[in-house]
């Protein structure tokens, strides 16, 4: 299984939304192998599929158990209780942002066989999701942090679009 190119911010195609995948086909399946082995390679708890060039609904995050794919997740049930939380992103390489999410949350989506599944997440389990599924929508972490950390991760994201040079 090939290893994937991560697309790194301000790669425009991270701001793209994504298309719904209608069948589970082989094709879908050996990208969802090669997303986990790209995130596990990075040492990444979770991975989108536009930041390896994919516009389609296609996560992937680490489990306490095994690594899972999720197909079309949606989130379906937020908790009103927010948490703060510190995130980093596999497209900003260095980067760590204090981000404010809801702090549980529930998801359903279909897995690799193309059941249908429903998730119930809390803390860091939660975030992750949360912040793979923005990815589909050309959500950036960027995009949910106050004021005075935007200021912060300026000085940091000039940094990383003077790396990509
Ligand atoms: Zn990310």
């Amino acid at each position: 299984m090939a290893l994937l190119e991560i697309k790194k911010y301000p790669d425009p195609i991270l701001r793209k939304k994504c298309e719904s995948v209608e069948e589970v086909t082989q094709e879908m399946k050996d990208l969802a192998k090669s997303m986990i082995e790209t995130m596990e390679r990075n040492n990444g708890i979770g991975l989108a599929a536009p930041q390896v060039g994919k516009l389609l609904r296609v996560i992937v995050v680490q489990t306490e158990r095994e690594p899972i794919a999720l197909i079309n997740p949606k989130i379906t049930r937020k908790t009103k209780e927010i948490e703060i939380m510190e995130e980093g992103c596999l497209s900003f390489p260095g980067v760590w942002l204090k981000t404010k999410r809801p702090r549980g949350t529930e998801v359903e989506a279909i897995d690799k066989d193309g059941k249908k599944v429903q998730i119930k997440a809390e803390g860091l389990f939660a975030q992750v999701l949360q912040h793979e599924i923005d990815h589909l929508d050309g959500i950036l972490f960027i995009d949910r942090i106050g004021l005075f950390q935007r200021l912060k991760i300026k000085i940091q994201l000039r940094k990383i679009q003077h790396l990509n040079k």
